[in-house]
C-alpha cells in the first residue's frame, strides 16, 4: 500500500510539516540550539475530560534522543484544565530544541489520535458499566491503523476487540460473532447449526438474528438450533428499527418466557453514546461499538515552548514555566504548579505530583502494562461525570 508511512520514514521526518524543517535550517545557520522545555496541552473546552493514551508511540519517537520526557501515567483521566482553569500539560519534553523539535508533528499526531479513541471508549464504558463493550470499528478506518484503534479502545475501557492484529496487540483472543454474509451463503438455520459444529469448543456462540425475519422469532429459533447459545446479536438496519429498545425488550421477554434466560442480547450497528442507557434498560447485555469509537475526533493537543535556557518564555495564550501536575488524594482535583509540592486548595489534603518519567536522557523507562493501565482508567471513571 502506498499510503502508509513506515516507522523509519516517520523518524526520518518524512511526515513532519515542512515549516519545522525550514526552522531547523534557519536555526542551524544562526548557530542557535538552546535547551528548551516544551509542554503538550489541550486548551479547548470541548471535552469535559480526556483519557491520556499513546505513550507507547511517544516513547518510540523520543528514545535515543538526548531528552527527558515526563508524562501523566498512561490511562490518566484528566480535565483539560485544572481547578484554576490552567491547561494541564499531559506531557513535557526537555532537551536541545534541534534534538526533538522537528518531531512535533508525529508526537502530537500519535497522542492526539490515541487519546481521542481512548477517551471515546471511556465515555462509552462509563455508560455501559459492567456489561461487555466490544471494539468493532476497525473497518471504518485505514487498515494500517487497526492495532492503534484496538489498543487504545481497549485501554479506554473496551473489554475486547474484533481484529486479529488488535487482539494480538492487547494480548487477547479476538471476539466476534458471525457476519450476515455467512447466513446469506449457507442459509440462516443451517448457518447457525454449522457455526456451532465448526467453531472451536469454548468460543462464545452468538447467533446473528436479523438477516431476514423478525428478531424475536429468529432469536427463539437460534436458541433452539444451538444448544449452548451464549447470545443473539441484533444489528437491525436503521430502516427497520422503529424503536430499537422496544425490539430488545420483546426479544428479552420471549427468550425468558421460553426458558432461555442465559441467552444474552448483543447489540451493534451505529450505536451512539446516548443509545446505551435506553438499550441497557431494555435488556441489552453487550454492545459492539464501531465508528463512534474508531473514528473518534482527535484530542486537540498542542505543543509549546515554555522555557528557553532556564528562562520562562512562551507565546500568548499559553502559560510560561516548567510545571508539575498535582492530583488530590482525597477529592481528585488537579492543580498545575511550578512548585515541587502542593496542598489541595479545596480540602487542604496533600497532593501528589503524578508526572512519570518515560524517557531518561534518551533511555526509555516506560513500561507498558495495558491491563493495568485499563484498570487504572476504570478506577478513575468513578470520579468523572
Ligand atoms: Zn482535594
Amino acid at each position: 500500500m502506498k499510503n502508509i508511512a513506515s516507522s523509519e520514514e516517520i523518524l526520518n521526518l518524512k511526515t513532519t510539516d515542512v515549516y519545522f524543517l525550514r526552522a531547523r535550517e534557519v536555526l542551524k545557520k544562526a548557530g542557535i540550539n538552546p535547551r528548551v522545555v516544551m509542554e503538550v496541552t489541550c486548551s479547548s473546552r470541548d471535552l469535559p475530560w480526556i483519557t491520556l493514551s499513546g505513550l507507547d508511540d511517544l516513547t518510540d519517537l523520543m528514545k535515543g534522543k538526548s531528552v527527558d520526557v515526563h508524562a501523566l501515567p498512561e490511562g490518566t483521566v484528566f480535565p483539560p484544565r485544572d481547578i484554576r482553569g490552567i491547561p494541564i500539560p499531559a506531557v513535557k519534553v526537555a532537551g536541545k530544541y534541534l534534538e526533538f523539535g522537528m518531531l512535533e508533528t508525529p508526537i502530537l499526531g500519535s497522542i492526539s489520535q490515541a487519546s481521542g479513541i481512548a477517551t471515546k471508549a471511556s465515555y462509552f464504558k462509563k455508560r455501559v458499566g459492567d456489561l461487555p463493550l466490544l471494539s468493532f470499528g476497525v473497518r471504518r478506518m485505514h487498515p494500517a491503523l487497526a492495532p492503534l484503534i484496538d489498543r487504545n479502545a481497549f485501554l479506554g475501557g473496551c473489554d475486547n476487540v474484533s481484529s486479529i492484529i488488535g487482539a494480538e496487540r492487547i494480548g487477547k483472543k479476538a471476539e466476534g460473532t458471525m457476519p450476515h454474509s455467512l447466513l446469506l451463503l449457507v442459509g440462516e438455520e443451517e448457518g447457525w447449526r454449522m457455526y456451532d459444529e465448526v467453531i472451536e469448543k469454548g468460543a462464545t456462540r452468538i447467533a446473528l438474528v436479523d438477516t431476514y425475519g423478525d428478531e424475536k422469532e429468529s432469536s427463539l429459533r437460534a436458541a433452539r438450533t444451538i444448544k449452548g447459545l451464549n447470545g443473539v446479536r441484533l444489528d437491525t438496519p436503521s430502516s427497520r428499527r422503529g424503536n430499537f429498545a422496544d425490539i430488545i425488550r420483546e426479544v428479552r421477554w420471549e427468550l425468558d418466557r421460553n426458558g432461555k434466560n442465559n441467552v444474552g442480547i448483543i447489540v451493534s450497528g451505529g450505536i451512539k453514546e446516548e443509545d446505551i442507557g435506553p438499550l441497557k434498560d431494555a435488556g441489552a447485555s453487550g454492545f459492539g461499538v464501531g465508528t463512534s469509537i474508531s473514528s473518534a475526533a482527535a484530542v486537540d493537543f498542542a505543543m509549546d515552548i515554555v522555557n528557553i535556557d532556564g528562562k520562562d518564555k512562551t507565546k500568548k495564550g499559553k502559560y510560561s514555566g516548567e510545571k508539575n501536575v498535582f492530583r488530590c488524594g482525597r477529592c481528585h482535583s488537579f492543580l498545575v504548579s511550578v512548585n515541587q509540592s502542593e496542598m489541595c486548595p479545596k480540602d487542604g489534603s496533600p497532593m501528589v505530583n503524578i508526572y512519570q518519567k518515560i524517557i531518561d536522557n534518551g533511555n526509555s523507562v516506560y513500561e507498558e502494562n495495558l491491563e493495568a493501565s485499563r484498570n487504572y482508567v476504570l478506577e478513575q471513571l468513578r470520579w468523572f461525570e
